[in-house]
């Protein structure tokens, strides 16, 4: 079993995961860097290492330091969290060939993920449904572009193979300009990505963005745990999670859910993972697959009361799943808002001294956040400082216990996103749930 783990992550995740580890009786290291030296969390921990200066390719990226503070601390395993090292099979790599143990999936699996159109592969071979698309690179036969976009149907979306972040992408309505779009994509992609790999596939104009948790063990075990609905976005970023899906029946939970959990059994996927969908017209299109933890996993622990990072810990260990499929039960619903320190009109990022911090409570409250009163949020990473999260036996008594929450939630001395929270849980188009991936931009005049 392991006795140690390094939580490589800072915020929020590195405090959640250091819980998950209590409640196993696991120790923890926290690694930090100088600008995160003071945070609770980091005193809170069995120990702590400094990995570095304050910007994150000096500290929370650096992979030697990260792996020599599991060197010096005598840790097992490393858990990376979500963002930073989280996806990077190099990282993965390395830390087995260290002698450690990477709570997550082998580096291959997230190499296989990583790259688009492999993963669009190997999802559509294991029954997962996808995009149509050219299923594959596209090379520079302008005749062969001009066909696959005419049998696909315009409007076509051309996307960077390496791509990340919702960059990497462009939205073709004729073929005017289809030629032109491939290249200047192809060009994009080679100086973000240094990969000039580019594909096609249609663009679905008004799709909900729903995702499926899974969680697999090492011995051929895959479970789902059902859907969140993350549409609620501002620059592909997501705002506000839900769980479940307004209006996925139960039969098409288990349908999607299984051809998921089937396909990490074919790929021999281990750990926690998300298969992002976009839903459209009553169908599920596969876009990617997340190969880590989410932002948004309490919302799917709210609703199945399933610890899904003490899971990811015990299989990451090598043991057999606990939960077989018939245990999982889904129960009311959770809405997850993200608190971010942000101008709630402008987004610009508003770091500084938190002096009043007054998070709420009461039936269904959780907030998983590492700030508290006098708390200096640094300018240096993610502006989020938090997660609201409430449950409720319907969604209606969710949004309601959501609104009282949120105002009873104070935060001084920085600009807070709560505002527009307020205004997303007072608004009748989410209220009558199910809105697209472009309602919220629509609804701010973006
Ligand atoms: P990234 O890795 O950059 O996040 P994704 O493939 O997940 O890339 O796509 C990011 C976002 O772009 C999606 O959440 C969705 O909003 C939009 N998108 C991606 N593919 C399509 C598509 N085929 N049609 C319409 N929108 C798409």
């Amino acid at each position: 079993m392991i006795e140690k783990i390094v939580i490589a992550n800072r915020g929020e995740i590195a405090l959640r995961v250091q819980r998950a580890c209590r409640a196993l009786g696991i120790k923890t290291v926290a690694v930090h860097s100088t600008a995160d030296r003071d945070a609770k969390y980091v005193m809170l921990a069995d120990e702590s290492v400094c990995i570095g200066p304050p910007p994150a390719s000096q500290s929370y990226l650096n992979i030697p330091a990260v792996i020599s503070a599991a060197e010096v601390t005598d840790a097992q395993a490393i858990h990376p969290g979500y963002g930073f090292l989280s996806e990077n099979a190099d990282f993965a790599e390395r830390v087995e060939q260290s002698g450690f143990i990477f709570i997550g999936p082998r580096a291959d699996s997230i190499r296989l993920m990583g790259d688009k159109i492999s993963a669009i592969h190997a999802m559509k071979k294991a029954g997962v449904p996808c995009v149509p698309g050219s299923e594959g690179a596209l090379n520079d036969d302008s005749k062969r572009n001009l066909k696959l976009a005419a049998d696909i149907g315009y409007p076509v979306l051309i996307k960077a193979a390496g791509g990340g972040g919702g960059k990497g992408m462009r939205v073709v309505h004729s073929e005017g300009t289809l030629l032109n779009a491939i290249s200047m994509t192809r060009a994009e992609a080679k100086a973000a990505f240094n990969n000039d790999v580019v594909y096609m596939e249609k663009y679905l104009q008004n799709p909900r963005h729903i995702e499926f948790q899974v969680l697999a063990d090492q011995h051929g075990n895959a479970i789902h745990l059902g859907e969140r609905d993350c549409s609620l976005q501002r620059r592909h970023q997501k705002v506000v999670e839900e769980s479940p899906a307004p209006g996925i029946t139960e039969k098409l939970r288990h349908k999607i859910g299984e051809r998921c959990a089937e396909a990490c059994r074919k790929i021999k996927y281990r750990g926690l993972g998300t298969f992002e969908f976009l839903y459209e017209n009553g169908q599920f299109y596969f876009i990617e697959m997340n190969t880590r933890v989410q932002v948004e996993h309490p919302v799917t622990e709210m609703v199945t009361g399933v610890d899904l990072v003490k899971e990811q810990i015990l299989v990451a260990a090598g043991q057999k799943l606990r939960l077989r499929q018939r245990d999982i039960e889904w129960r009311g619903h959770a809405i997850e808002c993200r608190i971010n320190a942000e101008d709630p009109a402008s987004f610009i990022p508003s770091p500084g001294r938190i002096t009043t911090w007054h998070p709420p409570g009461g039936p269904g409250v959780r907030v998983d956040s590492h700030v508290y009163q006098n708390y200096f949020v640094p300018p240096y990473y993610d502006s989020m400082i938090g997660k609201l999260i409430v449950h409720g036996d319907t969604r209606e008594i969710a949004m309601a216990r959501m609104r009282i929450a949120l105002s009873e939630m104070i935060v001084d001395g920085i600009k807070t996103n709560i505002p527009l929270h307020k205004d997303i849980m007072n608004d009748a188009a989410f209220e009558r749930g199910g809105v697209n991936i472009h309602y919220l931009e629509k609804k701010l005049g973006l």
